[in-house]
């Protein structure tokens, strides 16, 4: 950690509240709070106390003087075709509409929002339309299938819920009206009103007559109306976001108002470095968390230009996100390990095509970014990858370079420190004491957890408690579950999570510390390893591999001979304790459409059981390959 960021990263906590006073003053409050943080209840955080505010007035209102006219929102669609620049005067425009609708089927302070949508305008619309009425929205990604769907409308009871009749993905057309209407019937408390933004890309949705309402005739009903902000308390909810399930029964995250505004602006400022007026491309989705704070609410709290994107990395072109950069003078980009990996795999000419002269930084999250990609984009763009981590739960980085404090050195294949208000630990797992330096322990947060993160879990505040506050018993810690070590530099590196951990004949061995000494191999582009039953030896590795160049597992030799190069990787890197049982060549990995490779899925399958809900994979052929490998 350099000097200055390590006196900025203490005061943060030792002087906490003096720290988020002053990071307080970056957003606007209709009145001022009283108290910086209330933690009588522990572990139940209240930020800003006494303060009043909204997210809608924050992202839109108070930037009209200023730039109104300025881009606020700039939407490119390579499935349609459609480039759509919106001003702040217009996105004003949109979300009062919007919201007059809302309120209009009776939507106030309190009420739930489902929105299920492709990557439009208006789903954004949406969004700011219910918080500026105090509403609680709860995105759910597109990707889900109408029983997941199903489930999250029970756990947040929405009132109202907007759909599209389409979203598009590659090229093909995904019929979301028809998925809602699957979902509806399956649900135990369906709400009673669906708007539809009709896209006019399925002729054949059904309509229900009563229920289902048509976005444009209401928005022209509601055409003029005004729609003053409500003013909320600061902890107030604003939303609710489920996790990504990666790990089970997905968890509704509830956020803020107040706290979450205040993080946003300041991790805007002091980890992103965007100031108002310039670009930011975060290639998410709205329906992620990363996508709620980096392409909605923080670009837009700050007054930046934010890029909307619906498509994939690939199509038209591989170039297409570096020729949007050009484009649109994009200086921060947000995106994933995944998506990265996706463009290595292409032809390297796209790398270098385009001008990249605007961008300053590339921000990663999501997932571990192994050593080589990282290295790999560093070297391809010529610009500061860098790696950080965080949850849902956290809504912004736990760990992260802080470039807008201090440039510090960027290790490759480390998040580097602790982002500022978070008192983070490494502890031992046997009895919460702290890990050396160099020594594995769980990453584990001292609370109150700090503004902006995870306020309760929606409607159950027990779960909250017993979900994340009970790893250990002898201290109230949240526990991420994740392994972590620290180095002697103080850089932070995950490796993975507690759950991943494999038991060889008794000793305990993290996936992905193997799955790095796979990835070394230079033929090997992604893999992903998981334990299974073993007679002998309780659990035994194994692993799934993606080559660089099919070449050289083109025959039953050449493959023979390359699984045998991966093992002797293994062993050399970690000992042939850690060795796969068997290495399995595929084309393609089973993950989710947030790009999260579905271990337990894969170990399902590779221990005959049932893979479990699958309604968020990418590619379905991924699990039948999974399954015929360990057959054959
Ligand atoms: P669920 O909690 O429902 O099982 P999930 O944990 O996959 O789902 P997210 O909140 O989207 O849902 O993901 C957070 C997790 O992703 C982290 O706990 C960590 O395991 C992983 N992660 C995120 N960023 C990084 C990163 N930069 N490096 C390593 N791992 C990361
Ligand atoms: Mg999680």
């Amino acid at each position: 950690m350099g000097q200055k960021y390590q006196q900025f990263y203490r005061r943060s906590i030792e002087d906490r509240d003096a720290f988020w006073t002053e990071q307080a003053a970056l957003i606007d409050w209709n009145k001022p709070f009283d108290q910086v943080l209330e933690y009588s209840n522990p572990p139940f955080a209240r930020w800003f106390v006494g303060g009043q505010t909204n997210l809608c007035h924050n992202a839109i209102d108070r930037h009209l003087d200023a730039r109104g006219g300025q881009p606020a929102l700039i939407y490119i669609s390579t499935e349609t075709g459609a480039e759509k620049t919106y001003s702040y005067d217009e996105l004003h425009e949109e979300v009062v509409r919007c919201a007059a609708v809302l309120r209009g089927l009776g939507v106030g302070k309190g009420d739930v929002v489902l929105i299920y949508m492709p990557m439009i305008p208006e789903a954004i619309f949406a969004m700011l339309a219910s918080v500026r009425l105090g509403a609680v929205h709860s995105v759910v990604f597109g990707g889900f299938a109408p029983a997941s769907l199903a489930l999250r409308i029970d756990d947040a009871k929405p009132k109202v819920m907007i759909t599209s009749d389409a979203g598009m993905r590659a090229g093909r057309v995904i019929a979301y009206k028809h998925l809602v209407d699957e979902a509806m019937r399956l649900s135990q408390s369906p709400p009673e009103k669906v708007v539809i933004v009709n896209r006019g890309l399925d002729s054949n949705m059904a309509i229900t007559e009563g229920r289902d309402l048509d976005y444009a005739t209401l928005a022209r009903q509601h055409a003029g109306e005004d729609v003053p902000v409500t003013w909320l308390e600061s902890s107030d909810p604003s939303y609710v976001m489920y996790t990504s399930g990666t790990t089970g029964k997905p968890k509704g995250v509830q956020r803020d108002t107040g706290g979450y505004a205040v993080a946003l602006a300041a991790s805007m400022k002091h980890i992103y470095c965007g100031n108002a007026g310039d670009t930011m491309f975060t290639t998410s989705d709205i329906g992620w968390v990363v996508g709620h704070s980096y392409i909605v609410y923080a670009p837009l709290i700050c007054g930046l230009t934010t890029i909307v994107y619906e498509g994939v990395p690939i199509r038209p072109d591989p170039g297409i996100w570096w020729k949007i950069v050009q484009d649109y003078k994009v200086k921060v980009m947000f995106s994933s390990p995944t998506g990265v990996r996706v463009l290595k795999k292409q032809d390297p000419e796209y790398m270098s095509k385009y001008d990249m002269s605007s961008l300053k930084h590339i921000f990663l999250a999501g997932e571990p970014l192994d050593e080589p990609t990282h290295t790999w984009l560093t070297e391809a763009l010529g610009k500061p990858v860098i790696d950080h981590y965080w949850q849902t739960e956290t809504g912004w980085p736990i760990l992260t370079s802080v470039p807008g404090v201090e440039e510090t050195p960027i290790k490759f294949g480390s998040p580097s420190f602790p982002a500022y208000g978070y008192d983070l630990k490494l502890l031992r797992e046997s009895d919460a004491s702290e890990a050396d330096a160099d020594e594995k322990g769980v990453v584990a947060i001292i609370p109150p957890l700090p503004p902006g993160c995870m306020t309760t879990l929606w409607g159950d505040d027990e779960r909250f408690v017993n979900t994340y506050f009970s790893t250990f018993t002898s201290k109230l810690v949240y526990s991420t579950f994740d392994w972590g070590i620290r180095d002697r530099d103080g850089y932070y590196f995950i490796l993975g999570r507690t759950d991943d951990v494999i038991n060889v004949a008794g000793h305990r061995l993290g996936t992905r510390e193997i799955e790095e000494a796979v990835q070394a191999h230079p033929n090997i582009a992604e893999v992903a390893v998981v334990g299974v039953d073993d007679q002998l030896k309780g659990q035994m590795p194994l692993a799934f591999a993606v080559v660089k160049d099919a070449s050289r597992i083109a025959t039953a030799e050449l493959k023979a001979a390359e699984e045998k190069a991966v093992m002797a990787k293994v062993d050399a890197q970690l000992g042939a304790i850690a060795r796969p049982r068997r290495v399995y060549f595929v084309s393609t990995l089973p993950k989710t459409r947030s790009g999260k490779m579905l271990r337990r899925s894969i170990q399902a399958l590779a221990e005959g059981r049932d893979p479990g809900d699958l309604t968020s994979l990418e590619d379905p052929g991924a699990l039948e390959q999974i399954q015929q490998a360990v057959k054959g």
